[in-house]
Formats: C-alpha cells, structure tokens, sequence
C-alpha cells in the first residue's frame, strides 16, 4: 500500500526539483545582475547631473565677472583726470583677471565635455544591459514554459495515481504537503533512523513504529514507515 504512495510522492519531488532548478537559472543570474547594473548607472547619471549643474553655476559666475570687468573698463575710459600710471595698473589688472578668467573657462569646458562624454557612456551601458536582460529573460520564459509543460504532465499523471491510493494516506499526504513537508513519507534507514532527518529513533519510538507501521518523526515532523 506504501509503494503506490511512494511512487506518487516521487512524481510530486519531480515537480519541485523542476521548479527549484527553474527559479536559479543562469538566465536569472544575467537578469538580476542586468537589474543592480541600470540601477548602478542610474545613480552614477544622477550624479553627472548633479556636477553639470554646478559647471552651469560656475559658468554663470564667470559670465557674471566678466560684466563687471567690462563695466569697469568702460567706466575707466569715461574718467579722463586719471594719471596715466594708474591707468597702466588698472588695465594689466584686468587683464591679469581676464586672463584667469580665460583658463577658468578652458577648465570648465574641460570638465563639461567629460561629463558629457560619461553621460554618453553611462546611457550605452544602460543600453546594453537593457538588452542583456531583454535577451535573458526570453530565454528564461522559454525554459519556464517548457518546465510549466512537464510540470502539468506530471500533475496529471498524479491526479489519475490518486484513485488507486489509501484515502486516509493521501490525506495525510496532502496535509503535511499543505505545511510545506515534502518528502511526506520517509523510510526507516538501516540505523534505525528516521529517513528524512537522519534521526536516530529512540527505543520506545522504535517500538512504537513497529507495532503500528508508521511514526510522525518528532523532528522533521514527517511519516516514517518501517522497513517491510
Ligand atoms: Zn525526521
């Protein structure tokens, strides 16, 4: 009577090593790893965006020095009592702070063309990892697919096992199956021991499963059927 059980609860381990080996898959490796690499970069563009907006800032400061230069120039020319000493200072000042302006400029072009070309590169790479998942994932959905297929097969060919199994066995199954115990029924091993935790049984247990041919492993909580 157990060897029907067993054949049956051998079916229903096919299933779940199917659907473990499923879930881990090198495909959901590449998916997973295409996941934490767009959300890498997204960070990394947020942070360009960030060193653009004080380029801009900086940018806008030397505009803004480079006016009030041109103010003072201007005003310079109006002021005709000024000795021609002070002139001569006041224009190689300008010209000193025109000049430091200048390679300010050329620095923050610099820096600007860099943080463009990081963007370009961050959005490629976002890209390619768009399409590494995209890739991925279909490959992934085929093997599901087929797995759903072989897992629905075997569904089956336990729905037609059931009529020819012990009701209050079945029940049982189905019960500890309901609290994620799977295997349900486990052999007692050659040491005496409860097949599915490894559990040597103890002599007032051991006694007990040989008179009534089963035992709940106080362990693991499955059904332990002695050795015929
Ligand atoms: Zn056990």
């Amino acid at each position: 009577m157990y060897k029907e059980m067993f054949n049956y609860q051998k079916l229903d381990l096919q299933i779940l090593k199917l659907k473990k080996e499923n879930k881990e898959t090198p495909y959901t490796k590449v998916m997973a790893d295409a996941i934490s690499a767009v959300k890498v970069l997204q960070e990394k563009t947020e942070k360009l965006g960030q060193d653009a907006e004080k380029q801009i800032e900086n940018f806008n400061k030397l505009t803004a020095s480079l006016e009030s230069i041109q103010n003072e120039i201007e005003k310079l020319e109006q002021e005709l009592d000024i000795p021609s000493e002070e002139i001569e200072k006041k224009v190689k000042d300008y010209s000193n702070q025109l000049n430091r302006i200048q390679s300010n400029i050329t620095i923050l072009k610099a820096n600007i063309d860099k943080i463009n070309k990081m963007f370009e590169d961050a959005k490629h790479k976002v890209f390619e990892a768009k399409n590494k998942h995209k890739q991925a994932k279909a490959k992934q959905d085929e093997i599901m697919g087929e797995s759903e297929a072989k897992i629905n097969a075997l569904k089956q060919e336990m729905e037609a096992m059931e009529k020819n199994l012990d009701k209050a066995l079945l029940k049982k199954y189905k019960d500890c199956k309901a609290d994620n115990i799977l295997p349900v029924y486990v052999m007692l091993t050659q040491n005496n021991a409860c097949g599915g935790c490894m559990q040597e049984l103890a002599t007032n247990e051991l006694n007990k499963l040989k008179q009534d041919k089963t035992l709940v492993c106080e362990h693991c909580r499955r059904i332990i059927i002695d050795r015929e």
